[in-house]
């Protein structure tokens, strides 16, 4: 865990066998209103909890957690995380809302093969992943959230209501699992994903200028070369179809 820059930390996630996601808290500390970006994989909810408060941060100035993006690795532990901080709200890009509150976990697993596999390893129950959301996202909102501008950018592809953060003034994208570090990008093969989405999607943050980039898993880059999610999008455009 780490400070990024005033108001952004950084949890690093604690891979497994499955990849546990990046946690990232947003908010100025002296406003009292955080936020999280994404959970984690399941078991992982005390690992998240313990490091926010080894920041210092206390938690009932947790307002809310924001999803990136509801896959698995993102969301697993969220259910240990709520009883941590049940008061902090959950945020949602309408397109995942809509299937948590539905109780339709298609998204949250990707494919069937890998929920038999999860729900034996894991002890996972049918309605594990049935969520109240508080606020649905579209994308396009501009969030004035603990001191600080967040512009909420929809970035279908990767999962079908994947969102994007970003902080104009400081440069500051948080892609989900759109991008990440090294040139690589999020698979587009799960449920509801689609390739020529992801590809708009990129091309979208390509338009951004970013200085540092803070992925849902691996490196985080604070210093992002120019055109960087350009170059990526082009490399990848030949199997975005
Ligand atoms: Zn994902
Ligand atoms: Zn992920």
């Amino acid at each position: 865990m780490k400070q990024i820059t005033k108001g952004v930390y950084f949890i690093q996630g604690q891979d497994e066998m499955i990849p546990d996601s990046h946690v990232y808290i947003l908010g100025q500390p002296s406003s009292g209103d955080l936020s999280l970006i994404d959970g984690g994989l399941m078991g992982k909810g005390s690992y998240k909890v313990q490091s926010i408060q080894g920041l210092g941060i206390d938690l009932s100035h947790i307002k809310r957690v924001i999803m990136t993006h509801t896959h698995l690795d993102h969301i697993g532990c969220l259910p240990e995380i709520q009883k941590e901080i049940p008061h902090a709200e959950l945020w949602v890009h309408t397109k995942e809302a809509e299937a948590l509150e539905q109780g339709d976990d298609r998204c949250v697993y990707g494919m069937e093969m890998f929920k038999s596999m999860c729900q034996a390893q894991y002890g996972l129950k049918p309605d594990s992943f049935s969520f109240r959301v508080d606020k649905k996202l579209e994308g396009g909102e501009s969030l004035e959230i603990g001191g600080m501008a967040w512009e909420v950018l929809y970035i279908p592809g990767h999962s079908p209501g994947s969102i994007g953060l970003y902080n104009r003034e400081r440069k500051i994208l948080i892609p989900g699992d759109v991008v990440y570090a090294d040139y690589a990008i999020g698979r587009f093969d799960l449920h509801g994903a689609s390739g020529a989405q992801h590809r708009d999607s990129l091309m979208t943050l390509a338009g951004l200028e970013v200085d540092i980039l803070l992925p849902g898993h691996n490196r985080i880059v604070e210093d992002l070369p120019p055109d960087y999610i350009l170059k990526t999008a082009r490399q990848w455009e030949p199997f975005l179809a």
